[in-house]
């Protein structure tokens, strides 16, 4: 039996809701946009996708696309990994853009998952030890929002505690633990 997701979608979605409304938050206070970016520092080939749930929905998204435009990045997915195969840290792998990356926008905008929903503005994440983890945004919030707006910063930690509470439940439903993938070998395949 394949596993539809029924009960998972809704709650990645809301999930979903909350970062985007987190990142729409820090984005107007700081008077940050990625208007004119072309996205080719972010949306690198090499970002992990850790749950189920999104990769599920990643793909149910990729099935919306018209048939020509699921060739053409099924299609460069491959060409991404036959890259990556031949050798990882090439620079023809490296330096490759993510295949939902047409001309400068992401084809699947709402359907991209956590790991793209979040880039570009920098982030904290309390760990279970209390520690904090910190890293920066992408270089041009680094360049031209940070020397003004030191402080904005997103708290991912309630995110991430959430889709782990959502893989905890895909789970218990299939029975495996995921493996994590990156974009170009989820839709690979997908049919
Ligand atoms: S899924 Fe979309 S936003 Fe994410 S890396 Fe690919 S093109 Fe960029």
């Amino acid at each position: 039996m394949t596993y539809t997701g029924t009960e998972l979608t809704p709650r990645l979605v809301e999930v979903y809701g909350q970062m985007d409304s987190a990142y729409a938050d820090a984005s107007r206070e700081a008077g940050f946009s990625c208007a004119g970016c072309n996205g080719v520092k972010c949306c690198t080939v090499d970002l992990i996708v850790h749950t189920f749930a999104e990769m599920l929905f990643l793909r149910r998204g990729f099935r919306t696309l018209k048939i020509s435009v699921q060739k053409h990045i099924k299609e460069r997915c491959r060409e991404i990994l036959k890259a990556k195969a031949t050798d990882p840290l090439g620079m023809e792998y490296r330096e490759s853009v993510c295949a939902l990356n047409l001309d400068g926008l992401c084809v699947l905008y709402e359907y991209r998952p956590m790991i793209c929903r979040l880039a570009g503005i920098p982030h904290i994440i309390r760990r279970p030890d209390s520690s904090l983890k910190q890293a920066g945004g992408c270089t041009r919030f680094e360049d031209q929002i940070k020397p003004v707006f030191p402080d904005i910063v997103i708290d991912r930690t309630s995110f991430y505690q959430q889709m782990a509470q959502l893989e905890i439940y895909a789970v218990q439903e299939i029975g495996n633990r995921t493996v994590s993938r990156t974009i170009s070998e989820i839709l690979s395949d997908c049919i």
